[in-house]
């Protein structure tokens, strides 16, 4: 039956049920039920309620508010078509064509299975949650953040190292969600449609396959508590974070539609598919330089199996169908970090400076010089911003103080006087 029709059949049976407990008997005032004939009757100050009618409220009510959820979803959210995202990230991402591709499909599939009917063919679409492996500093938190943005959905970042099994020191895995929660400014419902970016999960390999006899309790015990959250399940969650205890308020938080994506860098993976890749090639009779086509960037073979190698569990990698990786960033790419990105690093700077009402230009040898350095000091695209306040923080300091000050040019000479003196030019080159 239809909810306005079945509502209005509610409140309808309610009114004659009032008008008939006027004799003595106690009745049900929306079913007429007899007391006798009820498990629990609930006195109201002018009627009662029986259970069973507690249960049907209880249902209308659940549809009611699961029907106003999708509502507000399909009017905040922008649904943007797979292609659309990847020429929206290719704004702010540079290169990384795989992992844009494999990850705008994942995050299209996800929130179309969020905006889909309950309905008639009773075919569920499984979650597809993402992980990106990938070395630290080339895009992977980067990509999460910029597609929770274009789609106008909440957002968080979780540290997966500082978690731990429940009960022992560190942070409980619920915590990630508080943290969810407070993005959401404590919207429950936005929060149960958010994505989830969990770093470092590396980190919680397991410690060693021999099953030892101390509990790994940061390693394969938070695998482990991670699952349910991953899967889809109610959590009770406190709200301003830090650990569960008895007389804290809790806000349940429905997992079941909120997009997780982890990212690690997997320090030494590439020997497991070097391994891999040599058996499979073996075993298929092919020759070795067949199988490893691109030596330099092992990451781009990597499969599931090479995951549970490194220690993550079976199950925790089943809840994670899709896996993508993320090239290293070489001089070429770091040069386009630097000056092509809506939020590109050398922009940010022109506009700190304008606050000022001063115009910052460099000179193009500058960009190649601040490159070379990251190259050299082995510092990706993180050590780019570094480099920049080595080469500007002088400039940064006195210019507010002297408004005679309207244009910096920024020189080669300038750019290596400054950086020389600074302490990061003392780096040792690894
Ligand atoms: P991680 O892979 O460790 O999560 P991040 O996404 O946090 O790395 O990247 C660190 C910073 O480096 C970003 O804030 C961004 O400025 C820059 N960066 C890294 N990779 C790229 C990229 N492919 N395109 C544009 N900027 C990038």
């Amino acid at each position: 039956m239809p909810l306005a029709l079945t509502k209005l059949v509610f409140l309808g049976v309610s009114y004659i049920c009032i008008t008939m407990s006027k004799n003595n008997e106690l009745r049900c005032s929306f079913c007429g039920r007899q007391k006798k004939d009820t498990n629990v009757l609930i006195a109201g100050i002018t009627g009662h309620i029986c259970d069973s009618c507690i249960l049907q409220a209880n249902s209308i009510v659940d549809e009611e508010i699961n029907q106003k959820a999708t509502k507000s979803l399909e009017t905040n959210l922008t649904l943007l078509k797979p292609t659309e995202i990847k020429e929206s990230l290719d704004q702010y991402v540079i290169g990384q064509d795989e992992a844009k591709k494999v990850f705008a499909v994942a995050v299209y599939n996800h929130y179309k299975r969020l905006l889909q009917k309950t309905d008639e063919d009773e075919i569920e679409i499984e979650k597809s949650n993402v992980i990106l492996v990938g070395k630290t500093g080339t895009g992977k938190t980067l990509l999460a953040k910029t597609i929770a943005k274009m789609l106008n959905v909440p957002f968080c970042i979780a540290d997966a190292t500082v978690l731990t099994e429940a009960g022992y020191v560190g942070e409980d895995v619920e915590s990630i969600l508080s943290r969810l929660l407070q993005a959401a400014d404590y919207d429950v419902n936005a929060a149960q449609q958010g994505i989830v970016f969990i770093d470092e999960i590396d980190k919680v390999a397991r410690k060693s396959d021999n099953p030892s006899i101390t509990r790994d309790v940061s390693g394969e015990g938070v695998q482990q508590a991670l699952l349910k959250l991953l899967e889809g399940t109610v959590v009770s969650v406190p709200p301003q974070g830090g650990r569960k205890h008895p007389e804290q308020k809790m806000i349940q938080i429905d997992t079941k539609n909120i997009l997780f994506v982890c990212g690690g860098a997997f320090a030494g993976i590439e020997q497991i598919i070097k391994r891999r890749v040599k058996t499979q090639s073996l075993g298929f009779a092919r020759k070795d330089s067949e199988a490893i086509a691109d030596k330099e960037n092992l990451l781009q073979y990597i499969n599931p199996t090479d995951l549970k190698a490194y220690g993550l569990i079976p199950e925790l990698i089943g809840r994670f169908p899709v896996l993508s990786f993320l090239n290293p960033l070489d001089a070429k790419t770091l040069r386009s970090i630097l000056t092509e990105p809506k939020n590109a690093l050398i922009k940010q700077y022109k506009k700190l400076f304008k606050i000022d009402n001063v115009e910052l230009e460099f000179e193009e040898e500058v960009f190649d010089f601040i490159v070379e350095r990251a190259v050299e000091f082995k510092l990706g695209a993180r050590g780019l911003r570094s480099i920049c306040e080595a080469i500007l923080n002088d400039a940064m300091f006195d210019i507010p103080a002297d408004s005679s000050v309207t244009k910096l040019e920024v020189t080669l000479k300038y750019a290596q006087e400054k950086f020389g003196k600074s302490k990061i030019s003392r780096l040792k080159v690894a």
